[in-house]
C-alpha cells in the first residue's frame, strides 16, 4: 500500500509532497481545487460486529472504490485504515464537493451493507477550497482535518472550512453565511409569474423567481443576492434549490394543473458547470415532472460567452426535452447569424423594449422585428413586462406567442398561483 500517508503525520512524508504539487499544477492553471478529508467514525462497530479480518476486506473494497472514482485531474490518497484525502480539480463549487460526496456515500454504504456492516457506514468529511481559502497545502489539509473532525462530532456528512471572520470580507463575502443559512433553513421561496398564451387566451406556463425573506433584512431582491452568489460560489446551490422545487413543485402540480410548463432561470457560470446536467437529471428523477415540463431561460449573452461549451449543453436540454428560452432578447449582442444556429426554442423580448412599445417607436420596431426573427427561425416568442391590456392588445395583433407582465399577472406564491390558474381556467 505505497499510497499511504501517516495519518497522525499528513503534513509531511511523499504523500503530502504529491498534494502539494498537485494543488500547485492545479492553481498555476488558474483552476480553484478542494482538498477532502474524509472518513468512517464508526469503523470500530464494524470491528466489533463483524471481527477484524473481514472489516479490513471491507476497508480494502472501500479504498478500491474510493480510489476508483477519482477523475485523472484527482489525487486520491488513503491516510489510515478508512480515512482518504481527495484533492478534486478543477472544481467551481462547494456544492460540487458535496454532490460527490452524497453519491460516494451512497455506494460505499452498500459495500458495507454487503460486508453486513451497514451500522458503521457513517462517513463523516471535510472540504476546504483553494485558492478562496488559501494557497499552501499543508495549512489547507489541516483546516480540511478539523473540519472533518467537526463534521464527525456534529454527525454531518460534510463540512467545510469558512476562514475566521477577522479577514477583509466584501459584502458579497459578508452575505455568503446569511445566504447559506437561507438556503439551508428554507428562508428561500419561488414564486411564479404566470405566462399567458396570446391564442387561447390561457394559462400554460410559469416562470420560477426566487424570493429571499431574511429574517432581519427583509425581502432582498433577487438581482442582488444572485450576483451575491454569483461572487461567493454559492450561485450553484441557489440553482439545484431552484430546479429541485420547481421539479417538486411541477409533480404536486401535476394533478390539478396538468402539462403545465415552468421555466428555472440560470446563469452564464452555471450553465457550463460539469455537475448542472447531473443537477437538472436529479432534480427530474425525484418526482413525476416531465422532462418537457421544464424550461431553461438563459441570457443571449450567456450562451455567447462560451459559445462551444454553451452550444453543446443546449444540445444535451433538447435530447432530454427540456426547453431552452433566450432570455432578455434584445439587449445582448447575439448576430443573426449565430441566433439561428443556437439550440433554443423561445425567445424572450426584454422587457424594457415592450412596456414602453406604445409610446415610443423605436419600442415598437424592436418589438416588432424580434417577433418576426423569432417566428422566422421557427422559436416561439414570449413578450415580458407587459403592463396593460392595451399593449396585449397589440403584441396579439403582431403575432406574439406569448405574454408575461404584471399587466396579465404579478409573480405569486405556489398556493396562489394554483388558486390563479384554476380561477382562470373556470373563468373559460
Ligand atoms: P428576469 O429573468 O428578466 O425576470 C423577470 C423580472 O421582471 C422579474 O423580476 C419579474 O418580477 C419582473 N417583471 C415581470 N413582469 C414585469 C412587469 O410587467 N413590469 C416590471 N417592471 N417588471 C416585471 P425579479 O423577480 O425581481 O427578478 C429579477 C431577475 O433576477 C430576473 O430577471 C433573473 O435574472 C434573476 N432571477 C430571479 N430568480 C432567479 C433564479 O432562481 N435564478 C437565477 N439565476 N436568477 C434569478
Ligand atoms: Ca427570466
Ligand atoms: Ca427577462
Amino acid at each position: 500500500m505505497n499510497r499511504q500517508v501517516q495519518s497522525n503525520n499528513t503534513s509531511q512524508g511523499s504523500g503530502f509532497e504529491r498534494l502539494d504539487a498537485q494543488l500547485r499544477s492545479a492553481l498555476e492553471r488558474g483552476h480553484r481545487a478542494a482538498i477532502v478529508v474524509l472518513n468512517f467514525p464508526d469503523i470500530d462497530h464494524a470491528r466489533a460486529e463483524i471481527g477484524h479480518e473481514s472489516t479490513d476486506a471491507l476497508l480494502e473494497e472501500i479504498e478500491a472504490e474510493v480510489t476508483a472514482r477519482g477523475r485523472t485531474s484527482d489525487l486520491v490518497q488513503a491516510l489510515g485504515p478508512g480515512k482518504f484525502l481527495l484533492h478534486l480539480a478543477p472544481i467551481r463549487h462547494p456544492a460540487q464537493v458535496r454532490l460527490a460526496l452524497e453519491r460516494l456515500a451512497d455506494t460505499l454504504g452498500k459495500i458495507f451493507e454487503a460486508h453486513g456492516a451497514a451500522q458503521a457506514a457513517r462517513l463523516a468529511a471535510g472540504a476546504v477550497m483553494a485558492p478562496q481559502h488559501g494557497y499552501e497545502a499543508k495549512k489547507l489539509l489541516q483546516h480540511a482535518e478539523a473540519s472533518a473532525i467537526r463534521a464527525r462530532d456534529r454527525g454531518e456528512l460534510l463540512l467545510l472550512h469558512v476562514p475566521d471572520t477577522g479577514d477583509v470580507v466584501s459584502s458579497h463575502q459578508a452575505m455568503a453565511p446569511r445566504l447559506a443559512r437561507a438556503i439551508k433553513w428554507g428562508e428561500l421561496e419561488l414564486h411564479y409569474q404566470p405566462t399567458l398564451c396570446l391564442r387561447s387566451g390561457r394559462i400554460v406556463g410559469a416562470e420560477a423567481l426566487m424570493r429571499w425573506e431574511d429574517p432581519e433584512l427583509g425581502s432582498i431582491p433577487p438581482d442582488t443576492f444572485i450576483a451575491a452568489a454569483e461572487a461567493t460560489g454559492q450561485i450553484f446551490d441557489l440553482t439545484q434549490f431552484a430546479l429541485q422545487n420547481a421539479c417538486n413543485q411541477l409533480s404536486k402540480w401535476n394533478a390539478s394543473l396538468p402539462q403545465l410548463k415552468v421555466a428555472v432561470n440560470v446563469t452564464p457560470s452555471i450553465l457550463t458547470d460539469d455537475y448542472f446536467i447531473d443537477v437538472l437529471d436529479n432534480a427530474l428523477s425525484s418526482g413525476s415532472a416531465e422532462p418537457g415540463q421544464l424550461g431553461i431561460e438563459i441570457t443571449e449573452n450567456a450562451i455567447m460567452e462560451d459559445r462551444d461549451a454553451a452550444h453543446e449543453v443546449l444540445l444535451k436540454l433538447r435530447n432530454r426535452g427540456i426547453g431552452v428560452s433566450i432570455d432578455d432578447f434584445g439587449t445582448g449582442y447575439s448576430s443573426l447569424a449565430y441566433l439561428k444556429q443556437i439550440p433554443a426554442e423561445e425567445l424572450k423580448i426584454d422587457r424594457s423594449f415592450v412596456t414602453g412599445m406604445l409610446s415610443d417607436g423605436g419600442d415598437h420596431k424592436i418589438v416588432e422585428h424580434s417577433i418576426r426573427i423569432g417566428s422566422s427561425f421557427g422559436m416561439s416568442v414570449v413578450a415580458e413586462g407587459v403592463e396593460d391590456e392595451q399593449t396585449l392588445d397589440r403584441l396579439r395583433w403582431l403575432g406574439c406567442d406569448y405574454a408575461q407582465g404584471y399587466g396579465i399577472c404579478k409573480p405569486l406564491d405556489s398556493a396562489d398561483f394554483e388558486a390563479f390558474c384554476l380561477e382562470k381556467q373556470t373563468g373559460d
